[in-house]
C-alpha cells in the first residue's frame, strides 16, 4: 500500500507518465477491493451488485458488517478530484480494510477517499429501464436472470452458476464459482443453478423492449466435464446461443465463454451465430498453468488448449478470438513469481504470442478471494499492472490490431470495461 495519494502521483510521474493517470487508480481499487461508509449507501437509487459469476470480494460475504454484499454498487464511476480525472468505471469488489473508501465529503456530495485524503467524485450505475419492468413469468428477479455490467452495456447470462472443475484439484486455483454458489445460497440471494432457456428469452424481450445501452450479451458459466441436463459442453451452451440468436437475430454482439474446443464445435457455434469466442487461457507461463489451472491441464491440456485457441481464429476471424488472462495471478504465492519483471515478461510473451497471430487477448485483474487457494495471497504489486498495461498497448500497436470489439469504446473518460483498465489504455478512436 503506498502512504498516500500523492506518493502515488509520484510512482506514476516518475515511471508511468506515458499511461494515462486514470488507470493507477482503477487497477490498484480493482487488486484490493474497495470500502464503503454507510452514508454512501442512504438516500440514492442505484443498480446494485448483482453478483453475476463470482464474488470478486476480498473477504466473505460473512463478514460485511454494512450488508455490502446487499447495498453495494455493481461498479463506481470516479472522474474530477484534483487531478482533474476523466470519468473511469471501476468494478467493485469489496474490501472493509482496503485504503480505498467511497463515503460523502463535507458538502454531501459522493467522494472516494484514499487512507482519508478525497481524491475524486463517485457515481453510482443508474437502475436501467428494464430493471423496473414486471416479468411475469419469471420466477427470479431480472438481474438474476440476465444482469448488466459495464455500466449498462454488457448482459451477462451466467447460465450455468457451478463448474465441474470441481475440488482443489481441480477448480482454477483463483475462481470461486462455487464458492460464491454456496455463500450466496446461504445469504438467500435468488440464484439459479441452471437457467432456463425460456426465462432467459423472457428476460431479454424485455430488455429489448426497454433498453438502448447494452450492445451485447455473454452465454457463460462453469465448464462441463460430463454432462448438464443430458447434454455435452457444446450442446448445453449452444442450446442458449442458438435460441437468443433465432429470436433476436443481430439484437446484440454475440459473445461465449467456454472451455477451449475443436472445430467441429467450433463451426457449430458460428452456425448458432455466435460472434466473439473467449476460450480463457487464465495464465501463460507453462509452468504456471498446470498449478493454477489443474483442471484445464486434466481435461484438455495447455498445448491443446492453446492450439484450440489459434484453430478458432480461423472460425471466428481472428479479432473475434478473445482469450482472457487473469492479470496477477502468476503472482500468487506460494506457487507464483516473486519479481515483477519476471511475471509481466511471462504474460507478456503470451500476449506477443496471440497478437503474432491476430489475436488479441484481454485481461481481468486477479484480487485474491478468501475461499480460494490461492485466496490467502497477497495481490500482485500496483507497478506489475502498470508495466503490463504499457507492454500490452505497446506489443498492439506494434502489431496494428484492430481494438477488440464487443467492449465499447476505448481510451481512458471513454472505456467502460469494468474489470481491468486494457481498453482505458487503448487509443481512443
Ligand atoms: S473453468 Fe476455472 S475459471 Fe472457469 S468457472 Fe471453472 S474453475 Fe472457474
Amino acid at each position: 500500500m503506498f502512504a498516500s495519494a500523492s506518493t502515488l502521483r509520484k510512482l506514476w510521474e516518475d515511471s508511468f507518465s506515458d499511461l494515462p493517470f486514470e488507470v493507477v487508480y482503477k487497477q490498484d481499487i480493482l487488486r484490493q477491493g474497495i470500502a464503503f461508509a454507510e452514508e454512501a449507501f442512504r438516500g440514492q437509487n442505484y443498480k446494485t451488485k448483482d453478483y453475476f459469476i463470482f464474488t470478486f470480494d476480498r473477504v466473505p460475504l460473512s463478514d460485511m458488517a454494512l450488508g455490502e454484499n446487499w447495498k453495494a454498487p455493481e461498479e463506481i464511476r470516479i472522474s474530477g478530484g484534483p487531478h482533474g480525472l476523466l470519468p473511469t468505471v471501476i468494478s467493485v469488489r469489496i474490501n472493509p480494510e482496503s485504503p480505498y473508501k467511497v463515503g460523502v465529503n463535507t458538502d454531501h456530495i459522493l467522494s472516494l477517499f484514499y487512507s482519508g485524503e478525497e481524491i475524486a467524485s463517485v457515481e453510482f450505475p443508474p437502475i436501467p429501464e428494464y430493471y423496473k419492468q414486471n416479468y411475469p413469468n419469471l420466477d427470479k428477479p431480472i438481474g438474476e436472470v440476465a444482469p448488466v455490467i459495464e455500466w449498462g452495456y454488457l448482459i451477462y447470462l451466467t447460465v450455468f452458476r457451478n463448474c465441474q472443475y470441481f475440488g482443489k484439484e481441480e477448480e482454477c486455483q483463483y475462481c470461486d464459482i462455487n464458492h460464491n454458489w454456496r455463500q450466496q445460497k446461504k445469504t438467500g440471494r435468488p440464484y439459479t443453478g441452471v437457467k432456463s432457456i425460456e426465462q432467459i428469452l423472457e428476460a431479454l424481450s424485455g430488455i429489448d423492449q426497454y433498453d438502448s445501452t447494452a450492445k451485447a450479451y455473454t452465454i457463460t458459466g462453469g465448464s462441463v466435464v460430463t454432462e448438464l441436463k443430458g447434454k455435452n459442453e457444446a450442446d448445453f451452451y449452444l442450446e442458449y446461443a442458438a435460441a437468443i440468436n433465432a429470436k433476436f437475430p443481430g439484437r446484440w454482439i454475440s459473445k461465449i465463454v467456454t472451455q477451449a474446443w475443436e472445430m467441429e464445435d467450433l463451426l457449430r457455434a458460428k452456425d448458432a451465430g455466435v460472434q466473439i469466442y473467449h476460450p480463457n487461457y487464465e495464465v501463460w507461463s507453462p509452468e504456471l498453468f498446470p498449478k493454477i489451472c489443474p483442471g484445464k491441464e486434466r481435461f484438455i491440456g495447455r498445448d491443446t488448449w492453446i492450439r484450440r485457441v489459434i484453430d478458432s481464429a480461423k472460425v471466428f476471424g481472428p479479432e473475434n478470438v478473445i482469450p482472457n488472462f487473469v492479470a496477477g495471478v502468476e503472482m500468487a504465492q506460494p506457487v507464483g513469481y516473486r519479481e515483477v519483471d519476471e511475471a509481466v515478461a511471462s504474460s507478456l510473451e503470451g500476449v506477443d504470442y496471440f497478437m503474432s497471430h491476430g489475436i488479441s487477448p484481454r485481461f481481468t485483474t486477479w484480487l485474491p478471494e478468501p475461499f480460494t487457494p490461492l485466496g490467502q495471497s497477497e495481490p500482485a504489486p500496483l507497478e506489475y499492472y502498470l508495466k503490463l498495461l504499457r507492454g500490452y498497448r505497446d506489443i498492439h500497436a506494434s502489431y496494428r490490431l484492430p481494438v477488440p470489439p464487443g467492449y465499447g469504446e476505448p481510451g481512458p473518460g471513454k472505456a467502460v470495461f469494468s474489470v481491468s483498465a486494457f481498453m482505458d489504455v487503448l487509443p481512443a478512436g
